[in-house]
């Protein structure tokens, strides 16, 4: 019987582009779950490659191509730049396929939930599809590896004006998850945010994580120093006498970013921040603005995910 590998050890010159690419030493991650025909000779690796994906209860076979073309539409705003639109297919076309490796789902390679693994949907104007169409065939096969593995390619809206380490954030050294600097991104829609908490619903909210923490008298006497991290997130905080996480922090209050300042006054505590999500990896509206002042995705992907190469995952031949 014959089965399908990807085709290991190649050197390639791509003629459209100004660069080396170098094929994935090791053949690509088992994603097909079915015996495939044999492909033609020149299609695309994304066309070739199927992925079974859990969408809303069930498991859907689509194409790398197909399955990145409805990621972009979800995760990126289709009227950014070309080369934002780039680099996205780039890194979510790497975090899918180490999502399939790592075999997190039974039965299927990825889902469809923002969380887990990348949000995915068929909804789009033709032009919107046409355009992040466009971007995942202009980087057909391209995955971003470090020491030849695929990289973790975590990516998220926008930034304070600065990334956070992985270490930062989640407590593992990444060399290529590090903080890194993320200028232009004022404009964009969600960079900064106030919520305004009452004193109670603040005290409850943070003495659910942290009982020791003694929120009683005046809430001006609640919050203590404040150690931030290099990307300009809260590390540790002291609350009412006790030692909280600024990760722990922005997940029991629900804010948008670790960068938090506050403010107390006669209604409550107003929590400010800047930036949103987790902020470790590729900023999308980092690459939006990297991009409109002429940088490719070669130099956006090589800022936020620094010490990687990009290389090309060949097509698929068949083996006795
Ligand atoms: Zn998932």
């Amino acid at each position: 019987m014959k089965r399908l590998i990807i085709v290991p050890l190649f050197v390639i010159l791509l003629c459209c582009a100004p660069f080396l690419l170098f094929a994935e030493e090791k053949p690509a991650p088992a994603v097909a779950s079915a015996p495939q025909p044999e492909p033609a000779a020149d299609m695309p690796f994304d066309a070739q490659v199927t992925l079974r994906v859990l969408k809303d209860g069930s498991v859907q076979e689509m194409t790398v191509e197909d399955y990145l073309v409805g990621t972009l539409l979800a995760e990126m705003p289709a009227d950014f730049p070309a080369e934002a639109l780039r680099a996205q297919a780039i890194a979510s076309r790497t975090f899918a396929l180490r999502k399939a490796e790592s075999g997190k789902h039974t039965g299927a390679d990825v889902c469809t939930s923002y969380a887990c693994c990348q949000g995915w949907t068929a909804d789009g104007t033709a032009s919107d599809i046409a355009r992040v169409t466009q971007a995942v065939r202009d980087t057909d096969g391209l995955i971003l590896t470090y020491d030849g593995t695929l990289i973790d390619a975590t990516f998220f809206s926008c930034t304070n004006g600065r990334t956070e380490s992985a270490l930062a954030v989640w407590g593992s050294d990444i060399p290529y998850l590090q903080s890194v600097d993320s200028p232009g991104e004022e404009d964009a829609p969600r960079y900064a945010d106030k919520v305004v908490f009452s004193a109670d619903e603040f005290a409850d909210r943070i003495t659910a994580i942290c009982p020791d923490a003694n929120l009683s008298g005046s809430p001006a006497n609640w919050i203590g120093s404040i150690e931030r991290t290099e990307g300009g997130g809260i590390g540790t905080v002291f609350l009412g006498g006790a030692a909280i996480k600024g990760t722990a922090l922005r997940s029991a209050l629900g804010v948008r970013s670790t960068d938090m300042d506050f403010t107390v006054t006669e209604d409550g505590i107003t929590v400010t921040t800047h930036g949103f999500g987790h902020r470790v990896g590729f900023s999308q509206y980092g690459a939006k603005a990297m991009a409109e002042e002429g940088s490719d995705f070669q130099t956006i992907l090589a800022h936020y995910y620094p010490g990687t190469e990009i290389k090309k995952l060949l097509r698929r031949t068949a083996e006795q």
